[in-house]
């Protein structure tokens, strides 16, 4: 495998992930125009915060979507809900809820003051609010209970008084045609001043826990993808709001003066929803935008309450609300990331490499050893015969050379060294008789068996043809002399059996005691002896004399 190749495309694969641009950013302000309700994204926005923050960030205004639905679908990245946003979570819609922009919800229901003055009469009379089957705002059904309605007037009743208008609702109720309508207490009755018409508010009870409104939510998924962005927005939206809180004249400047903030509103107006929108925001202690799952949890109770979610959607709770926690340690990650990446690469390039030279050892090792048995297989055809696997001519002279000098260094005690030369007797007849591959067999079975006989330093080599030299070392020349004949008996009594025939063998010998000649001498007097041995009859061995 090549390993410098798969490790720089590795090396890519992971350097891809820290490395960041600006984030394309897409958030829906579910309202038709631009108002104070989002000044605090517009203060970050006007100045710059965002970009800052390495966000592209696009506004967008429309009221005719559904915030959840456009997360979900990731046609937008974030979005601003009421409570409802908790029910949906609950219902398998997998949004996670950021920041509630207020801690008080500015929901009302609103007549006019002159009228019927009792709720419950002014529902019969004619109302439009928002009376979706399954779900409708958790405000509504508080003021319902507030003013004992909730269980005398039941939805279907409600229903029946229903009035889909064609005007906005203020104007419905100015113009008579409706009684009671929903609103943002930031709004309508600002609406119904200017037309010197005074409003009857119906508002949620004061609570002393929060119920959100305007809650910045994202998607799952979203925030899985880019942590790092959502932390970002989330932070400085809120850094935006805390700017608008400060400075609401400010940004209603901006609202009046710049685009792309089309306002339909008068300065007055704009002044009268921040007015009454800024206090919904601080609710004792709470820190601006702050939204925590025990209250969360509340809210989920009241649902319960009204039974629109039952015991097993609660599970769904869990992980709804951005912890502080999961910042901190996002934060810590974000931070550590690049290093605990370059660290990765590193040990990862540090391991390539270590592959790299083990493997390159690995190589070398077995060339060495490749070449070692080459040597090995050279060197032993260099010294053995290549018939009987024996020392050959020249390397058996040359150990019996080395063996020699060795004995005239350091004589052994009580042994005497012993050079014997060796001949097949009638060899020839064997060759004829038999064939020259019987002839090798011989030759081989005699080679085997002279060199099984002996112990070390005792050697034998092939001379040549079916002659062999043999260096014993014995006590004295008789037992040389036994050792010779006990194999002279054991080639009788073990002849060499070759398809079904019993070849019998017999050699002569001459030996020569080891003193102080030359091998040459040594060679030539056994080479002698071998001859009388011969001319004597064969079968025999004899001893130089001379
Ligand atoms: P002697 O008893 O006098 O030694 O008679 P001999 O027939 O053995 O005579 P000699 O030793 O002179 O002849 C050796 C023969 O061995 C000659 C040759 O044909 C044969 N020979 C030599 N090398 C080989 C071999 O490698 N294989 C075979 N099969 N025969 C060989
Ligand atoms: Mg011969
Ligand atoms: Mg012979």
């Amino acid at each position: 495998m090549n390993f410098l190749r798969l490790g720089l495309w590795l090396s890519l694969l992971i350097l891809s992930g820290p490395i960041q641009a600006n984030q394309g950013i897409r958030v829906l302000l579910p309202s038709a125009e631009a108002h104070f309700r989002f000044a605090g994204v517009y203060a970050a926005y006007k100045l710059g915060w965002y970009q800052k923050a390495h966000l592209q960030v696009e506004l967008i205004h429309q009221a005719d979507v559904h915030p959840v639905q456009e997360v979900v679908a990731a046609r937008v990245d974030f979005s601003f809900m009421d409570t409802r946003l908790l029910w949906y979570r609950l219902h398998n819609k997998p949004v996670v809820a950021l920041a509630s922009i207020f801690q008080r919800s500015p929901y009302i229901l609103l007549g006019l003051q002159h009228a019927e003055k009792d709720l419950a009469l002014r529902l019969q009379q004619g109302h439009s609010l928002p009376l979706a089957t399954d779900l409708y705002p958790l405000e509504l059904a508080l003021i319902l209970r507030q003013a004992n309605l909730l269980q005398t007037l039941r939805l279907e009743k409600l229903q029946a008084t229903y009035q889909p208008l064609s005007t906005p609702g203020w104007q419905a109720l100015i113009s008579q045609q409706t009684q009671v309508i929903s609103a943002w207490i930031s709004d309508a009755p600002y609406r119904l001043l200017q037309h010197d018409a005074q409003a009857q508010i119906w508002q949620p009870p004061a609570l002393d826990t929060p119920l959100y409104a305007d809650t910045l939510f994202t998607s799952e998924r979203f925030l899985q993808r880019s942590p790092q962005a959502v932390q970002a927005f989330r932070e400085v939206t809120l850094q935006g709001w805390r700017y608008a809180v400060a400075n609401p004249e400010q940004v209603i400047d901006w609202l009046l003066q710049d685009a792309p903030f089309l306002v339909q509103r008068s300065r007055e107006h704009l002044r009268y929803e921040a007015q009454h929108l800024i206090p919904l925001m601080q609710l004792g202690w709470h820190e601006v935008g702050e939204t925590q799952a025990k209250y969360w949890a509340q809210i989920a109770r009241e649902y319960q309450s009204l039974g629109w979610i039952q015991d097993k959607n609660l599970q769904a709770l869990q992980g709804f609300v951005f912890s502080q926690q999961t910042d901190v340690e996002q934060q810590i990650w974000v931070r550590l990331r690049p290093w605990i990446f370059a660290s990765a690469l590193g040990g990862f390039l540090l391991l390539l490499l270590l592959l790299y030279v083990l493997q390159a050892n690995y190589r070398l090792r077995c060339e060495m050893r490749r070449r070692r048995d080459v040597e090995e297989a050279l060197r032993q055809q260099a010294q053995s015969d290549s018939l009987t696997g024996i020392y050959n001519r020249g390397f058996f002279l040359e150990r019996c050379r080395h063996q020699l000098q060795a004995w005239r260094e350091q004589a052994p005690k009580d042994r005497l060294g012993v050079l014997v030369m060796v001949d097949l007797d009638h060899f020839k007849a064997i060759n004829d008789q038999y064939g020259h591959p019987v002839g090798d067999e011989v030759i081989k079975k005699v080679a085997h068996q002279l060199q099984h006989a002996l112990q070390p330093p005792e050697l034998v080599g092939r001379l040549g043809g079916e002659e062999f030299g043999l260096l014993l070392s014995v006590k004295n020349l008789d037992e040389a002399v036994r050792w010779l004949h006990a194999q002279q008996y054991q080639l009788k009594t073990d002849p060499l059996q070759l398809e079904g025939q019993s070849i019998t063998i017999s050699f002569s010998a001459g030996m020569v005691a080891v003193q102080a000649q030359s091998l040459a001498n040594l060679l030539k007097s056994a080479d002698d002896a071998l001859y009388q041995a011969k001319r004597h009859g064969r079968d025999r061995v004899e001893i130089f004399s001379g």
